[in-house]
């Protein structure tokens, strides 16, 4: 039995995890910590049976001190960001002052109490770009080469979390992932986007640069690699988490289109080329070798299975999206209109 403080919780990754961690270890009681930005959903998590919902900030040291010593925690897992790359575009400050300060701020409540375990949430994007035609991909030792301002405060923050790590002896561990996608992803990233869209008969806005391309890992199979890591993940290790499964801009539409059992007709007059976002990276693949191999893991939920269920639960649960839909900042102005 273990107490867990969950930043982030009512994001999309964080909730998943949230009642993987119910369902997967009953024992535990969690405590779910959000500051409810335009991208936290408190229903998402609030309510649910052995969790906690506390609404406040990472970044408010004094606040995390008392809910560490209040519940006893054992063990921290920080999904708390600001998450939305064409948004950093239009309002850095916010991005590193949340991703890389709010980090600091956690950390140093940790610091101070003591925890058996800090688990930080990362991404591929901190490693930059690959070429679209090379056979390459990025291991745990690959240098760190954020080109947007939404992976240079990502970048910031690991080392912010290896810092606390190596200086003050918190038992830190990190896994990078690649691009995640399943039930309760807002609105604004690029899977739901389409199916919101494309459920409303509205065109899907494609960046020009079609032919780039992402890594896409269901969100359950992020939960259980999370899980392994917390449990039998060495300390101070960064663990990298992806599928290997490699989709382009078009084939995500094609495939949500697809999904929806729209035609090629119709689905040719949805799809809209809008020009990419500045540094719009073209391709991240990890290496994940070292959870394969160390901790077992591997995905169980194929594309084709996975994104027929999302694009499935998107369809059947308007009333969790359309209310969303006027929250989420207008990016269009950085020429961008999808997440990652
Ligand atoms: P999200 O935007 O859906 O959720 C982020 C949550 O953090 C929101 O609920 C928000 O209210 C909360 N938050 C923001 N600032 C906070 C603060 N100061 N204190 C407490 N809560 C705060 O993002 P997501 O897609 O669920 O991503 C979660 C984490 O996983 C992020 O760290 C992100 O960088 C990382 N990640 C995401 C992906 C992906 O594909 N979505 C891939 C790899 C890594």
């Amino acid at each position: 039995m273990a107490t867990v403080l969950v930043t982030g919780a009512a994001g999309f990754i964080g909730s998943n995890v949230v009642r993987y961690w119910r369902r997967e270890h009953p024992g535990d009681r969690v405590v779910a910590l959000d500051a409810l930005t335009y991208a936290g959903v408190r229903e998402n998590v609030e309510g649910l049976d052995g969790v906690e919902f506390v609404h406040g900030s990472m970044a408010n040291t004094e606040l995390v001190e008392h809910l560490l010593r209040a519940y006893g925690v054992d063990v921290v897992v920080n999904f708390a960001a600001e998450s939305h790359n064409s948004l950093a575009i239009l309002r850095p400050g916010d991005f590193f002052a949340t991703n890389v300060m709010g980090t600091q701020g956690l950390l140093e409540a940790v610091r101070r109490v003591g925890v058996g375990r800090f688990h930080h949430i990362s991404t591929c994007e901190v490693y930059g770009d690959l070429p679209l035609d090379v056979d390459e991909s990025f291991t745990e030792e690959s240098p760190y080469r954020p080109r947007t301002p939404y992976n240079a405060a990502k970048a910031g923050g690991d080392h912010v979390v290896r810092a606390y790590g190596l200086t003050y002896d918190v038992p830190i561990t990190i896994t990078n992932c690649s691009n995640n996608y399943g039930p309760f992803q807002f609105p604004e990233k690029v899977i739901p986007l389409f199916t919101t869209r494309a459920l409303a008969g509205e065109p899907l806005p494609l960046y020009a640069s079609t032919k780039n391309r992402r890594e896409w890992l269901h969100v359950e199979d992020h939960a259980a690699a999370i899980d392994a890591v917390v449990h039998h993940g060495r300390v101070g290790e960064t663990y990298n988490v992806g599928s290997g499964h490699e989709v382009d801009v078009e084939g995500i539409a094609d495939a949500v289109l697809g999904a929806l059992g729209l035609g090629p007709q119709e689905a040719s007059q949805l799809k809209t080329i809008v020009p990419d976002r500045p540094s719009h990276d073209r391709r991240y693949l990890l290496d994940s070798t070292k959870l394969r191999s160390e901790l077992g893991w591997a995905p169980r939920i194929g594309w084709d299975e996975g994104i027929a269920a999302t694009v499935d639960w998107y369809r059947t649960h308007e009333e969790w999206w359309r209310p969303l839909l006027g929250r989420a900042p207008v990016v269009e102005g950085a020429g961008a209109v999808w997440g990652r």
